[in-house]
């Protein structure tokens, strides 16, 4: 009641949330203010045990539609299907220009590729109509009354990114899904300083999501899983080796390479969307691998086991993926059994847990060894 004469704004910021509170996956918000939207990633979710028949879940929008007029752009944090997902079809909805950093933009661009390789019918294709631009960390882009500035932040994909988003009215820092990694596998750490310089000059709000964000505690750097792998490597000497992880983590993968090189393996990637990842993570330079370590399935067969290491999707007992697949032994080309040994290095993502024990169990059946323990850092 005191302050009677304050000046109303005329205009305020709304922070519009289309999916990912309270949720695993399909991370997307919009900020309005006066007459610019910006939506913040473009993520999907996968589909919930009673969902049957059901590939993937999307987001509504039917508010960005309602607003088109409004939108100047989607900027996107990093390169996890939960955040840029659902982005070839949205896209097909509401166009607008695209900004990611370089990893993330390679990965968006796939899809937008795949998408348009499957609506090849409409005669137009999004590669084609889309505009699309490569962030640097540090960088700024203005889209209407926004700006929004790329941080550098560290997270289970390289290339990952916070925003500060600049409004008339004030700052709002996104931070994206991050950890404080002082020692990243690939690339630099977190720009700490850079979000301690913006919270000095004042943040309205900041947004910010972590799965497992209830445990308290600290989560050890990537790096330490390196004498782990060696451990399990050195332990299982004798027995082909497999190692199932998330496909979007680079880093591990990387790491998996590195022990595999160690110990004079040869390295095969399984699984289509590891298979496109680590590919794409290659043509950009977003990783490194020692020469004559990556080999095809095919080349596999000339070479002894206890020389191959095979990384796989399916750590989550994912229906579709290879490790399912091999542990159902509906495999095209890798037959699985006495003599293996797989490593899972991940958790379940809650409520993946009965799927992941479910292939835990066929495995043991056909006498594979199974590693599940200490391999994964959150
Ligand atoms: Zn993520």
């Amino acid at each position: 009641m005191s302050n009677t004469n304050k000046e109303i704004p005329s205009s305020k910021l709304k922070i519009i949330p289309l999916g990912g509170l309270e949720q695993i996956g399909m991370n997307i918000t919009a900020f309005e203010y006066g007459d610019s939207i910006i939506v913040v990633d473009c993520g999907l979710a996968f589909p919930q045990d009673d969902m049957l028949g059901i590939d993937l879940v999307i987001p509504d929008v039917t508010y960005i539609k309602d607003n088109y007029e409004k939108l100047k752009g989607f900027v996107i944090t990093h390169g996890h299907e939960d955040h840029i997902g659902s982005i070839a079809y949205v896209l097909s909805q509401v166009p607008a220009p695209v900004y990611a950093t370089r990893l993330t933009m390679g990965l968006i661009e796939h899809k937008l590729e795949e998408y348009d390789k499957d609506h090849a019918a409409l005669g137009t294709r999004l590669m084609d109509t889309v505009r699309r631009k490569t962030v640097t960390f540090g960088q700024s882009i203005n889209l209407g009354d926004f700006r929004i500035e790329f941080i550098r932040t560290n997270h289970s994909i390289v290339d990952a990114a916070a925003l500060a988003i600049y409004s008339p009215v004030g700052c709002v820092v996104h931070t994206g899904d991050f950890k404080v990694d002082y020692t990243p596998v690939y690339g630099d750490a977190i720009d700490l300083q850079r979000f301690a310089e913006i919270g000095k000059k004042g943040v309205l709000a900041l947004l910010c999501d972590s799965t497992n964000a209830e445990r308290p505690g600290f989560t050890p750097s990537e790096k330490t899983l390196a004498p782990i792998f060696d451990d399990i490597f050195e332990e299982n000497k004798n027995t082909r080796i497999f190692v199932a992880t998330f496909a979007s983590n680079v880093d591990r993968v990387r790491q998996i390479i590195n022990t595999a090189y160690k110990f004079g393996r040869r390295v095969a990637v399984e699984g289509r969307s590891m298979v496109n990842i680590i590919d794409t993570a290659q043509r950009l330079e977003c990783i490194d691998i020692p020469e004559n370590t990556l080999a095809t399935l095919d080349e596999m067969k000339d070479i002894p086991a206890d020389r191959q290491v095979i990384i796989t999707t399916g750590s989550q007992g994912e229906s579709m993926a290879a490790l399912s697949r091999m542990a159902d032994g509906t495999h095209r080309k890798i037959t699985i059994g006495a003599g293996d040994t797989v490593i899972f290095s991940s958790h379940p993502i809650p409520g993946n847990e009965k799927p992941v024990t479910r292939i835990i169990n066929s495995l043991l059946q056909k006498g594979v060894n199974v590693v599940f323990q200490d391999v994964h850092v959150s």
